[in-house]
């Protein structure tokens, strides 16, 4: 018997043909990689997996760009031979349960799909006793009639969705090893951006947990890419006193995040990245306001994207379940001192730029660029 992975793509088919194709290519690739050494064809809207694996349905799903994917038994279209291969798949699935019949039929037959679910629904009702029930069926039957063939199938594996990693261009991402910004990461990894991380290592005003988590967290992320991530670390401890004994202390945080954005935006140079993601979210905390916000952003000129600026924090938790970043992100480490007494949520460009005088704060920036370190991050299970 033939087996196969139905694996189905939703927003592609809304680009033009050129842009489509490329998408699809990369779609393919990623399957490829996902489910190593399975022969891999398509066909217009969706791609077959060559294997009876329930296992590459699943591994399937977190690909990108895939919006379902169902493991099916593939018969014949010939209405005899489709009712029996039909009755055979749907019967034990069935058992006694009340049941719906889904048939779709794309191309030239001699029936129409209705015949198709009246006399097989006919049958297994009869070999059964089951009830069919179209509205809340405990067990859904799918038979989909595509020219010779027909595909069986009663799992509809739900995709992470999005669009094929890697072909909106490159971002650089900002990641703590926090619970949110790896969740930002990955929305535009799924969103189709190719994602470069840096973290900005405070050792030593931390210990090595704070480090070992960031690093956990982007494996956690590698693993949902079709490469590894490439993942810069830079040392900012030293600089990061010096921020903190500014005279205007309490613009401590405002200044921390401004030089991260600094040091961010001349990686990004380098990486050929467009844009930077960050994983704040309005008023979350203090340095999170919208103020704050827009004297941040003013100590670059590259995009800032930050993709949970609306979410609630109880989303975004539900959102690193998912992800697997979660059990990383809750794991104890510390984070710099933590805020200073009474830190400013109404910020100023102005009163940034007028902290940051005489702190050759760019010069700094340029220092931590050049020092930070590349690694390679592969994607093992956490
Ligand atoms: P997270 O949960 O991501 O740590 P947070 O809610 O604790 O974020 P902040 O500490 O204000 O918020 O940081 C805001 C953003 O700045 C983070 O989401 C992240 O993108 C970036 N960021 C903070 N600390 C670091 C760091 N050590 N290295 C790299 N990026 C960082
Ligand atoms: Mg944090």
């Amino acid at each position: 018997m033939e087996r196969v992975v139905i694996v189905r793509y939703s927003e592609l088919g809304l680009k033009s043909e050129q842009v489509r194709r490329r998408m699809e290519r990369a779609l393919i690739e990623h399957l490829r990689r996902a489910v190593p050494g399975v022969r891999v064809s398509r066909e217009r809207g969706r791609v077959y997996l060559h294997t009876s694996s329930e296992e590459a349905a699943e591994r399937a799903s977190r690909v990108f760009g895939v919006a379902s994917a169902s493991p099916a038994e593939v018969v014949s279209s010939e209405f005899e031979e489709l009712l029996r291969a039909g009755e055979e798949f749907a019967v034990p699935r069935v058992g006694r349960r009340s049941f719906a019949l889904r048939v779709r039929r794309v191309g030239t037959h001699g029936y129409r799909s209705t015949d198709v679910a009246k006399e097989l629904g006919r049958r297994v009702v009869e070999r059964t006793g089951a009830r069919v029930e179209l509205k809340n069926p405990e067990v859904e039957i799918f038979v989909e009639v595509r020219g010779e063939k027909a595909y069986l199938y009663d799992r509809v594996i739900r995709g992470v969705g999005g669009l094929p990693y890697g072909t909106q261009g490159r971002v650089l991402a900002l990641v703590s090893g926090g619970i949110d910004s790896p969740v930002a990461a990955w929305l535009m990894m799924r969103r189709g951006a190719e994602v470069s991380v840096l973290f900005m290592n405070p050792q030593p005003l931390v210990d090595e947990r704070t480090p070992r988590r960031a690093q956990q967290a982007v494996r956690v992320l590698a693993s949902w890419a079709p490469e590894p991530l490439r993942m810069y670390t830079a040392p900012y401890g030293e600089v990061l006193i010096r921020l903190l004994k500014a005279q205007d202390y309490r613009m401590g945080c405002v200044l921390c995040k401004r030089m991260m954005y600094r040091v961010a935006e001349r990686i990004a140079e380098r990486e050929g990245a467009l844009a930077v993601v960050t994983g704040e979210s309005l008023g979350q905390v203090a340095s999170q306001t919208l103020h704050n916000l827009a004297a941040i952003s003013a100590s670059v000129r590259i995009p800032v994207l930050r993709p949970l600026i609306a979410m609630d924090k109880e989303e975004i938790i539900a959102l690193a379940r998912r992800i697997g970043t979660y059990e990383v992100s809750v794991q104890p480490a510390n984070c710099c001192l933590g805020p200073p007494p009474k830190p400013v949520t109404r910020a100023s460009v102005e009163r940034a730029v007028r902290a940051e005088q005489g702190l050759e704060v760019e010069r700094l920036a340029d220092e931590l660029a050049e020092a930070a370190e590349l690694v390679e991050v592969s994607g093992e299970e956490a």
